[in-house]
């Protein structure tokens, strides 16, 4: 079967009203793939300008949300208020929201759910850092941190896996098209063996780390490759390139 190719746009902690004018008039204009779904992920505070201003085949995900619905949790944003402005999308577990917010596999799994329960499509993010791939522990990590979400999953339907090994992501270092495949390949077994077959043939995993305009259609060739999550270059006129990666 064939999944459809999908492309993130993670903006991080950047931007500015001007920026994101520019951008979103950039990629309005933008001669895209049709068969490829995009999505962009400004901070909270722009997500409804660029909903409202973006065209409407690129969707706007949250780059994080919170496992409640409301309550005393200063600072933190609900699924539910995402949803309430017209987001579809949100990435959870991103590696760097487990290393400087500290958060745990099985938090990002109960966000997983909540998000999901939400009515929100989810980019949930794996990958292990450069001592777990050195020491030969790959597959254990994305196994431990798929297993937290799939404890809390019972539909994948709107579930996106993000492979983002930490090593690549900002570094300029990029995985490999064979590393990609390699993990990404094991992932869908993963799910196969744990979840079911048919979840593993549908859900599509994306790869993330350093992704530009010069590697993208190289590793968009690998079969279990689905696309992408960019980060650094998604703020740059070269994400056309990426989201074209295999037209
Ligand atoms: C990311 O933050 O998800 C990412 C992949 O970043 P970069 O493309 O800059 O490596």
């Amino acid at each position: 079967m064939s999944r459809k190719f999908i492309v993130g746009g993670n903006f991080k902690l950047n931007g500015s009203n001007e920026f994101l004018t520019k951008l979103v008039e950039d990629l309005n204009k933008g001669n895209l793939d049709s068969n490829v779904e995009i999505v962009v992920s400004p901070p909270f505070v722009y997500l409804d300008k660029v909903r409202q201003s973006i065209r409407k085949d690129i969707a706007v995900a949250g780059q994080n949300c919170y496992l409640k619905s409301s309550g005393a949790y200063t600072g933190e944003v609900a699924a539910e208020m995402l949803k309430d402005i017209g987001i579809e999308w949100v990435i959870l577990g991103h590696s760097e929201r487990r290393e400087i917010f500290k958060e745990t596999d099985e938090e990002i799994g109960q966000k997983v759910a909540h998000a999901l329960k939400a009515g929100l499509k989810v980019i949930a993010c794996i990958g292990e850092k450069l001592d777990e791939r050195v020491n030969n522990k790959t597959n254990e990590v994305v196994e431990r941190q798929l297993k937290a979400i799939a404890d809390s999953v019972s539909d994948w339907t709107n579930v996106v896996i993000a492979y983002e090994p930490v090593w690549a992501i900002g570094t300029g270092k990029v995985a490999t098209p064979q590393q990609a495949q390699e993990v990404h390949k094991h992932i869908r077994e993963w799910l196969h063996k744990n979840v079911s077959p048919n979840v593993a043939e549908k859900t599509r995993i994306m790869y993330g780390g350093s992704v530009n305009g010069g590697n993208a259609a190289t590793l968009s060739k690998e079969p279990d490759v689905d696309g992408f999550l960019v980060g650094g270059a998604s703020l740059k006129p070269e994400f056309v390139t990426i989201c074209n990666a295999r037209a």
